[in-house]
């Protein structure tokens, strides 16, 4: 049995682990693999088969077969933390494992079939039905963001223009996030899937294009939930993250050059990295947790030892092939589930309801003035119609109403807008299909409930266990204590034969871990002769000479970045002719910062040049 320790896993706040297993792919089938998955379902135990022994197992919170539907995924892991995002909690859904074991399928899912339908989906039909079942007092705003980690970069699947690099920025009062993120208000199922589809045609559109990408990215999709209510006035915001990570495997052993190098060190550095935040959160000992080593490790900070319910899903496949990959996913996994999150509700002082409703009352303010406007103006028409000599004026009042009048139209039309980004508790926002869903939620809790009486249950029972060893070991006898002191002896044996088993799965992940970074070097060594080889034989020695010293290594963004670029600036760069344009970027920045300041000031750059070093070079 695996070292398990029942203190330390039950608690509200530690991160729920759950292992979704899925079926043999015909291909699999066809190809003769075996099934090597062994569980005990009772005991949320799941072991893998190797040359027909069983490792050791590993428990977990729940284990789901290949046969467990989407929606029941939903309910025992889904559930429970959106419901405390209603009510302003932060929760965080993470899916993880080998490329092709279903961390989409359990994510998204297909949205036209409905017990097809993912977690992500799943979520959508949930909040609205709580909100149509919300009390009057209540108003909600719904507000989603899409986005992918890809190579280090960020990008938005839900702008226009995908392709653009996003940067992570961090204010006192609101924490990290993704500078010009485009986030959009929902009221309906309909425009929220229609904003899942858009975002998930960006990722595959992508991935036909460049084989697979979406394998190899991380998906996350926020919905946020305001709610304000009018009795207390309190306004509560919970912000719901549901990644799609990229595959857990490890990268390396292809040829790859350029690009698709970088990608693969990138790819490994976010994983590793939340490999290392998650051993250095349960380590304990550690006072420093490496978030800010990558992209994804920052955005989700607050998911892994920080404020949010979180769960994840490892997923594994039940192929003999696979062994290897599987048994690191269930070693990843089993290591998460100690983490110890911090969970506490968000008030906001001041939420975009509050916000939407001044914009609502400055605009009904407006409107009345000018339905006041235009009852002055519609007495004198009257008066002026008495007098036939006004005629001309007359005309011209009735042309004044008339611009009033559409003018207080599109007011009209501004506010139902604004209104409608406001769902007030008790509207009906689902059809009654979408609704009864849902109806067995009360099962689900009640499901949650009894999951962790049984928990707490087997917690009782294993200190009754050792209590009642306890109490065997009192011997009356000499014969009893050797009795007794054989019983410890085999005991001992079994723990050093676990411990050792144990010590040697590290050593093959540590292995495994070193030669993908071994890998990584070769590749990394030849991409730096090439460099060097283009640097060499093209760059005049002058240019590189002043190109070195205006670089300078950001450790925030971690990229290399030229100084004084602020003075550059894509209008000038525009003025430039064609033939400009061709020199390298970094050459082109380069002459203008030498074009604009005269000889004598270039040795040394100014204190005020040197503090817009940092700056990152606006795009626009
Ligand atoms: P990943 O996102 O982890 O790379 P996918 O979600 O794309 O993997 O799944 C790979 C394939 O396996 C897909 O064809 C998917 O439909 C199928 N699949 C995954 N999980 C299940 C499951 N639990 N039941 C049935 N089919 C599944
Ligand atoms: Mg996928």
């Amino acid at each position: 049995m695996e070292n398990f320790n029942g203190d330390t896993l039950e608690s509200q706040e530690n991160v729920r682990v759950f292992i979704r297993i899925r079926p043999l792919s015909k291909k699999e089938v066809a190809d003769g693999n075996e099934n090597i998955t062994v569980c005990d379902y009772k005991e949320n135990l799941i072991a893998l088969k190797k040359n027909g022994e069983h490792c050791k197992p590993f428990k977990f919170d729940h284990i789901f077969g290949t046969t467990t539907a989407q929606l029941d995924m939903y309910r025992m892991i889904a559930f429970p933390i959106v419901e405390k995002a209603l009510e302003g909690y932060n929760g965080t859904i993470f899916a993880y494992g080998q490329t092709g074991t279903g961390k989409t399928y359990t994510m998204a899912g297909n949205h036209l079939v409905p017990e097809l339908k993912g977690i992500i989906p799943n979520t959508f039909s949930h909040i609205f039905s709580q909100i149509s079942r919300a009390s009057g007092e209540k108003s909600f705003v719904v507000k989603v963001t899409y986005l992918e980690i890809y190579n280090e970069d960020v990008r938005d699947l839900l702008s226009g223009d995908p392709n653009k690099k996003l940067a992570i920025r961090e204010r006192k009062d609101i924490g990290v996030y993704v500078k010009d993120l485009m986030g959009f208000t929902v009221d309906s199922i309909e425009s929220i899937t229609e904003l899942l589809n858009r975002g998930n045609k960006n990722r595959v559109t992508k991935s036909t294009l460049m084989n697979d990408i979406s394998s190899r990215s991380h998906a996350i999709f926020t919905v946020t939930i305001e709610s304000k209510n009018r009795l207390d006035n309190k306004t509560t915001v919970g912000k719901l993250n549901l990644v799609d990570l990229a595959g857990s495997e490890r990268a390396s052993r292809t040829q790859a050059t350029g690009e698709r190098l970088r990608e693969a060190s990138n790819i490994n550095l976010s994983l590793s990295v939340l490999g290392n935040v998650i051993s250095a959160l349960v380590d304990g000992k550690s006072t420093h947790i490496p978030y800010r080593n990558s992209k994804l490790t920052r955005l989700l900070q607050d998911s892994l030892g920080g404020n949010s319910k979180t769960a994840m899903i490892a997923m594994v496949s039940p192929a003999d092939i696979d062994f290897e990959e599987s048994m690191c996913t269930l070693r990843y996994a089993a290591r998460v589930k100690y983490i110890k999150n911090c969970v506490k509700i968000n008030v906001e002082e001041k939420g975009l309801i509050e916000g939407f409703e001044l914009e609502i009352a400055e605009l009904q303010q407006k409107l009345t003035e000018l339905s006041v406007l235009e009852q002055k103006k519609e007495q004198k028409k009257r008066e002026r119609a008495v007098s036939a000599v006004e005629k001309e004026k007359l005309k011209q009042t009735a042309i004044e109403i008339e611009i009033t009048e559409r003018k207080k139209l599109e007011l009209e039309e501004k506010m139902a807008l604004i209104q409608k980004k406001i769902l007030v508790g008790g509207e009906n926002l689902l059809e009654k299909a979408q609704q009864q869903m849902f109806s067995l939620e009360s099962s689900a809790a009640e499901l949650e409930d009894l999951d962790r009486s049984h928990q707490q249950l087997e917690e009782q029972l294993n200190k009754k266990a050792v209590e009642k060893i306890d109490v065997e070991e009192q011997y009356s006898s000499l014969q009893e204590e050797d009795a007794g002191l054989s019983k410890k002896l085999k005991k001992i044996q079994m723990f050093i034969k676990e411990a050792k088993e144990d010590h040697s799965d590290k050593e093959r992940e540590y292995q495994r871990d070193l030669e993908a970074l071994f890998d990584n070097n070769k590749l990394l060594v030849r991409e730096t002769q090439l460099a060097n080889l283009i640097i060499d034989n093209y760059v005049p020695q002058e240019y590189l000479k002043k190109i070195l010293s205006h670089l300078m290594w950001n450790n925030d963004t971690q990229e290399y970045q030229m100084r004084g670029v602020a003075y550059t600036g894509n209008n000038m760069r525009k003025r430039q002719t064609a033939s400009a344009e061709a020199f390298s970027p970094v050459c082109f920045e380069m002459k203008q910062v030498y074009h604009k300041y005269p000889e004598k000031k270039r040795e040394k750059p100014k204190r005020s040049m040197l503090k817009s070093f940092s700056a990152v070079p606006k795009t626009r």
